[in-house]
C-alpha cells in the first residue's frame, strides 16, 4: 500500500498548495467552497489547502467528495503527552490531513522555531505518514549580499533528517512574501537547482521544490515557465476563491 502511494506521489506533476494562515471562517469556508464545488478539476495535478488547524475538519466536510487534499499549518514533534496548545502529526493524520507546512519563515521567526526545532518536527510528521513542506527562504539582506544560495544549503542540511522518502521543499524567500515582490526567473531557477542539488549530493535524494511568495494569477505563468518549478504555494491570493481558481487553470493550461 505504502509502494503505491510513494509511485503516486512520484508521479504527481505539480503541487499546488493554499496556505490560508490565520484567516477564514466557517461563513467564509461555506463560499469558498460553494464556488469550488462549481469548478471542473483535473487529476494531472495535486491541490491542498490548509486552513487554520481548527477549521480542517469542517472544510473536509465541505469538500471531501472533491480532489483537493487537506493539510495543516504547523505539527508538534511529539505525537502524545504533556505539550499544551501543541498539535500531534498523528492527529492530523487521523483527520484526514495528507500534508503538513513546516518551517514556514513567520513560525521560525514568530515562535523561533530552530533549525533543529524544524528537523524534529520534519521527522515527527513522516513518521506519522504526512508530507512535510519544509520551507525555506532568505531574508532581503541575504539576497542582496550575495549569500542566498549558502544561506539556503545550510537550512537544508540543517532541517532535513538524514533519511526521507516523501518532502517537498518550499522556497519562499521572506523578503517576498506579502510584499508583491518576487525574484527573477534567473533567480528562482538557480535557487530550486541548487535546492536539487544540495538534496542529491548531502542526502543521496531527490526532492520536489516547489516556489512561494506573492504568487498571483497574473505572474503564475512566469514562475510556472521556469523548469525546475514542481509547483506553488500560495499565501495571501488563496483567500480569493476566484484568484486561486484563476491560478490553479494557469497551472492546468501550463500542464497541458
Ligand atoms: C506564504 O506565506 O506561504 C505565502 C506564499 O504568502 P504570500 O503568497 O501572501 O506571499
Amino acid at each position: 500500500k505504502n509502494k503505491c502511494f510513494i509511485l503516486k506521489l512520484k508521479e504527481t506533476l505539480m503541487l499546488i498548495a493554499a496556505n490560508w494562515k490565520m484567516n477564514l471562517g466557517k461563513s467564509e469556508i461555506d463560499q469558498f467552497s460553494k464556488i469550488l464545488q462549481s469548478n471542473e478539476f483535473h487529476d494531472s495535478l495535486d491541490i491542498c489547502i490548509f486552513p487554520p488547524s481548527v477549521y480542517i475538519n469542517y472544510l473536509n466536510t465541505r469538500i471531501e467528495n472533491l480532489p483537493i487534499s487537506i493539510g495543516a499549518q504547523n505539527c508538534y514533534h511529539e505525537f502524545s503527552g504533556a505539550f499544551t496548545g501543541e498539535v500531534s502529526p498523528t492527529s492530523l493524520k487521523d483527520i484526514g490531513c495528507k500534508y503538513v507546512l513546516v518551517g514556514h519563515s513567520e513560525r521560525r521567526v514568530n515562535n523561533n522555531e530552530s533549525n533543529l526545532y524544524v528537523q524534529k518536527c520534519t521527522s515527527a510528521a513522516i513518521k506519522a505518514n504526512l508530507i512535510p513542506i519544509l520551507c525555506v527562504g532568505e531574508t532581503l539582506k541575504d539576497r542582496v549580499s550575495g549569500t542566498a544560495l549558502d544561506f539556503i544549503e545550510n537550512q537544508l542540511i540543517e532541517s532535513i533528517p538524514s533519511s526521507f522518502e516523501n518532502i517537498f521543499v518550499a522556497y519562499e524567500p521572506i523578503w517576498s512574501i506579502g510584499t508583491g515582490k518576487i525574484p527573477s526567473s534567473s533567480e528562482i531557477k538557480e535557487m530550486h537547482k541548487h535546492i536539487k542539488q544540495v538534496i542529491s549530493s548531502k542526502f543521496n535524494n531527490s526532492i520536489k521544490v516547489i516556489y512561494g511568495g506573492s504568487v498571483n494569477p497574473s505572474n503564475v505563468s512566469d514562475i510556472l515557465n521556469v523548469n525546475e518549478v514542481d509547483g506553488i504555494l500560495i499565501g495571501g491570493a488563496s483567500l480569493n476563491p476566484k484568484d486561486f481558481l484563476a491560478i490553479y487553470h494557469s497551472t492546468v493550461k501550463h500542464l497541458n
